[in-house]
């Protein structure tokens, strides 16, 4: 069915087609295929879809469609018809720009909100029409409890990367939106995992739901080839550098566990002539996003992120993952190393594992139920000699039991700490503050008066204002 579905034959509004064919898609991915018909129906969704699938274009072309050929209800300013509500402000500003790229010739207008930025632009930007608002659910709340926004007239909520949403704790959050959204509204639920508090979700929320899937993006650990070496920590930074040197790596994903373990890398890096960025919650969101432009465009060769900053991040058919370090959350090594392999090519991760992560790696082994190849280290790499090395780097705990307590689980970070991790809060991928520094009091404050969310593209373009709008100028492109 999915070869020969057609965007045409999807029977979407004109200047949608013509967007997409902007966007140089020909055909329909099987999440678009499946999910544009029932959207366009009208009922509820449940979509289980990973990033990389095309899930983003799976809800925004059909929602841009409904929205444009219906008239809106006592339109006002600051009152958005759709809601999309996602676990990242990477990922916030990810989906909003898809919501303009494929609404440009529409004459709909858009909003991203979220955490760690100074508020005023957005409120700023409250006060004109907003069609579409791409949030995360902490920042929502603030304006709402400050009613600078009204989501009394919400016609369609989005839940994208629920499972991420709920293992980040803001299962709370969703509940106090969705209790001041009206009740007659279409809701679609997107999440790559189905868990029973998924699915205790979308049974409160969905009415009837038609549900799709499409195949987990787990099953692209078969086509990428996965390796390790043998390495201590204190070594790890010298070996990364002669590797991306040794076989000319020239974009590379770097994950590390900790910020601060990020910063090193990538100074080390540049200090070696290998152009690198760190991208961590630290960071100021015009750091992140200039960092992740310059890798996509190619003017920076390694990206290193930490787990919670790499969420959302869409990058295309990356050619190699580096594991820094192993994470000592499973699951998340799938996540990592999803990043290279996509769309059926095919990509490397490589993992570096000192002694004392032996214990991750069988765990993850166990995930993926399939081995990680040991290559020994070509004979060319020098060790560091003993006084190079930098003693602050510390291996990482060994796992302390096997799913005891490692991993806090969905439901047991909520409320303030939730807060704390969405804007990029001080912690890793397993909820705990590295190094046992405790969390940043409230990431919010990390940005004061910084102009506001960006998402730069692959392309240098033109900066937009922060809270940018989509609408057509008059006299603008056609609509
Ligand atoms: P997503 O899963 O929404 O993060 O999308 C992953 C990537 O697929 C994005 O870079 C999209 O631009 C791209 N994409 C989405 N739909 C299509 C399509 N029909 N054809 C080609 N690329 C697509």
């Amino acid at each position: 069915m999915t070869t020969e579905t057609t965007f045409v034959g999807l029977a979407l509004a004109e200047p949608i087609l013509r967007a997409i064919a902007d966007a140089g898609y020909v055909t329909p991915t099987p999440i678009q295929a499946q999910a544009i018909p029932q959207v366009l129906a009208g009922g509820d969704l449940l979509a289980a879809a990973q990033t990389g699938t095309g899930k983003t274009a799976g809800f925004t072309l059909p929602i841009l469609h409904q929205l444009a050929t219906r008239a809106p209800q006592a339109p006002r300013p600051g009152r958005p018809r759709c809601l999309i509500l996602v676990p990242t402000r990477e990922l916030a500003a990810q989906v909003e720009e898809s919501v303009k790229t494929y609404g440009k010739y529409l004459s709909l207008t858009s909003m991203v909100m979220f955490g760690g930025v100074n508020i005023n632009p957005q409120f700023k930007a409250l006060k004109s029409r907003v069609d579409i608002l791409v949030a995360t659910p902490g920042r929502l709340l603030d304006h709402v409890g400050q009613k600078t926004v009204d989501l009394s007239g919400v016609e369609i909520l989005v839940l994208d990367e629920a499972d991420r949403m709920l293992d980040m704790g803001f299962i709370r959050d969703i509940r106090k939106v969705l209790a001041v959204l009206p009740s007659a509204r279409q809701n679609l639920l997107f999440s790559a995992t189905f868990s029973d508090e998924i699915r205790a979700l979308a049974n409160g929320l969905l009415h009837n739901p038609k549900s799709v899937e499409v195949a987990r993006r787990n099953t692209t650990v078969e086509v990428i080839e996965q390796s390790m070496h043998r390495v201590p920590q204190a070594h790890k930074r010298d070996l990364l550098a002669h590797l991306i040197k040794h076989h000319d790596w020239q974009q590379v994903l770097v994950f590390t566990r900790t910020k601060h373990g990020a910063n090193k890398l990538a100074e080390k890096l540049n200090k070696d002539g290998i152009t690198a960025a760190a991208i961590h919650g630290n960071k100021s969101q015009s750091a992140r996003t200039k960092a992740l432009a310059s890798f996509k465009d190619g003017s920076v060769r390694v990206l290193v992120a930490t787990d919670i900053a790499a969420r959302g991040i869409d990058i295309d058919q990356l050619p190699q993952v580096v594991n820094f370090e192993l994470p000592n959350v499973p699951e998340d090594y799938v996540h990592r190393i999803g990043r290279t392999g996509r769309a059926g090519t095919t990509g490397s991760a490589l993992s570096l594992v000192d002694d004392e992560e032996m214990g991750y790696l069988r765990d993850i082994e166990k995930l993926i139920k399939r081995s990680i190849v040991r290559v020994e280290i070509e004979p060319g790499f020098v060790p560091p000699a003993k006084a190079d090395l930098m003693s602050e780097e510390r291996p990482p705990r060994p796992p302390q039991g096997r799913g005891g307590g490692q991993r806090q689980g969905a439901g047991q970070r909520q409320g303030q700490s939730a807060r704390q991790a969405q804007p990029g809060g001080n912690r890793n991928a397993s909820g705990r503050a590295p190094h046992g520094k405790k969390p940043a009091a409230n990431a919010a404050k990390s940005g004061p008066g910084r102009a506001g969310p960006q998402n730069q593209p692959a392309q240098p373009r033109k900066p937009r204002p922060q809270a940018a709008l989509f609408s057509a100028k008059p006299g603008s492109r056609g609509h």
